[in-house]
């Protein structure tokens, strides 16, 4: 790629000339500018494109989302050219801590190569294992130091964002690093479109020799290949033949293999032959541990008080992958505008993505979601029976739309056969206690709340 950027700084003036231009109309701020923008590096360039980066996720997305089409009109306006800006992130920590350090005297020891699939972050040793993802994640280091043998193949299934893709890189990068093995890494997306690609080009053979000449291959999301019969069945083949030589693999899936529909029964009895083991929402103790793990690799000169660590994984529950981001999104914010992270501070930043989610869901959501899940009609869960396989889905649903949306107890008790408002809180009150009492009760709640965001997700 390198060789294309013949003239590396033609548009460098361009560039220049329209912020220029743009800031002495107005159209980004001074302020701005100061703060953020200035940060924001040309890289280089070739005919008609234009790299530039960011220090961070933040301000790439500030950027994209308010000033590159602005950019881009105003340098095809200098130019006469159309020019796309591409802008990637490229980290620019001044300040070294101490992991950092220590990883790279460790990197100069052993001089650590970097595989091209894997995530290089993506790495046991930045997994907090709870109670939710212990036994997936003993397993996936049992697999990474003896791979092939014992749990061949390894499956690892559970809702979005809760750590499947980096537990299964951490199998990769343990092997790939410890012992000098062929690991590959692919989605089931890319599986499909390689498949697809050497159909058409009539090159099986190299597909052939790509997929089944590896000690180890990962595939991520095997749902992505329901309906996808020709995928599948070469799925099959490959996995026959890396079976017979001993060679691992491990696969993840948002759903128990039983729940996945349109896929053959011979590849479903395949992919239920080795180990298979869930990842369930974090409880707020490991949603603790794993926000401080982040503070300590990450953002080791910063300090966060203990409310506020409280404060994010209290009220951001079913999903680590917007646990990292209130955070990641908290730090930035703060950076800007200089200040000390402080309660307040967070409450108001992750105002608009917790009152966001909140407005997208209806009692009805909830009602469907908890009926399906206990087996309950809808109309019993509204109904006065009052027997505990209809009481208690009843208190659930409550405590989940009181938890989860901006309905009054009064608008909840409407929903629920007219009950009053004093019954619901009541029924909160109660889920709320057994919550203390019965430790299987808030992994249940999360799994809930995750089943309503992703069918409203899907819809
Ligand atoms: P999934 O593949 O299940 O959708 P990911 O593996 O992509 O989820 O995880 C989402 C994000 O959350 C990633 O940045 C990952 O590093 C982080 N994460 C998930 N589980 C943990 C954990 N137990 N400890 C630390 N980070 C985690
Ligand atoms: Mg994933």
């Amino acid at each position: 790629m390198k060789g294309m950027w013949k003239d590396m700084m033609k548009y460098s003036i361009f560039w220049n000339e329209s912020i220029a231009q743009l800031l002495s109309e107005k159209k980004i701020e001074k302020m701005d500018h100061e703060t953020w923008f200035s940060k924001i590096k040309y890289e280089e360039d070739q005919d008609g494109e234009i790299a530039i980066s960011a220090p961070s996720e933040f301000i790439k997305d500030r950027f994209s989302e308010n000033f590159k089409v602005m950019i881009e009109e105003r340098l095809e306006r200098l130019t006469g050219e159309t020019i796309t800006l591409n802008i990637s992130v490229k980290r620019t920590r001044k300040k070294e801590n101490k992991v950092e350090k220590e990883k790279k005297s460790i990197e100069i020891v052993t001089e650590k190569k970097k595989h091209p699939q894997l995530k290089e972050d993506y790495v046991f040793d930045r997994f907090v294992i709870g109670p939710n993802s212990a036994f997936a994640a003993n397993a996936a280091k049992a697999i990474a130091s003896d791979p092939g043998k014992e749990y061949n193949p390894f499956l690892i299934y559970g809702g979005v964002g809760l750590g499947k893709t980096h537990l299964m890189q951490s199998i990769g990068n343990e092997i790939y690093n410890c012992q000098s093995k062929k690991v590959l890494y692919v989605t089931s997306e890319t599986f499909l479109n390689h498949f697809l690609n050497a159909l058409k080009n009539n090159s099986q053979p190299e597909f052939k020799k790509k997929y089944r000449g590896v000690d180890v291959l990962l595939i991520d999301d095997i749902h992505d290949l329901e309906n996808k019969k020709e995928t599948q069945e070469e799925l099959f083949y490959t996995y026959n033949a890396l079976y017979q030589e001993h060679k691992q693999m491990v696969f993840t899936s948002d759903r128990h293999v039983s729940e996945l529909k349109n896929i053959t029964e011979r590849l479903k009895n395949r992919f239920t032959n080795g180990l298979i083991v869930d990842i369930t929402p974090p409880s707020v103790e490991t949603r603790i541990a794993i926000i401080k793990k982040k503070l300590e690799i990450d953002y080791s000169d910063i300090s966060v008080p203990e409310e506020v660590i409280e404060f994010i994984s209290s009220n951001i529950i079913s999903n680590i992958r917007d646990l990292e981001s209130a955070l990641t999104r908290l730090v930035a914010y703060t950076k800007l505008i200089k200040r000390p992270i402080t309660l307040d501070i967070a409450k108001q930043q992750l105002k608009m993505t917790l009152t966001n989610s909140k407005k997208n869901y209806t009692i009805n959501d909830v009602q469907k979601v908890v009926s399906d899940y206990f087996d309950v009609s809808i109309n019993d869960l509204k109904g006065k029976r009052k027997t505990k396989n209809y009481t208690f889905p009843r208190q659930i649903s409550m405590y989940i739309i009181k938890k989860l949306t901006d309905f009054s107890t009064t608008e909840i008790g409407l929903e629920f056969g007219g009950r009053d408002h004093t019954t619901v809180m009541h029924s909160c009150q109660k889920i709320e206690d057994l919550i203390k009492a019965d430790l299987s009760v808030e992994p249940m709640i999360n799994n809930l709340i995750r089943l309503v965001k992703e069918k409203r997700s899907n819809e």
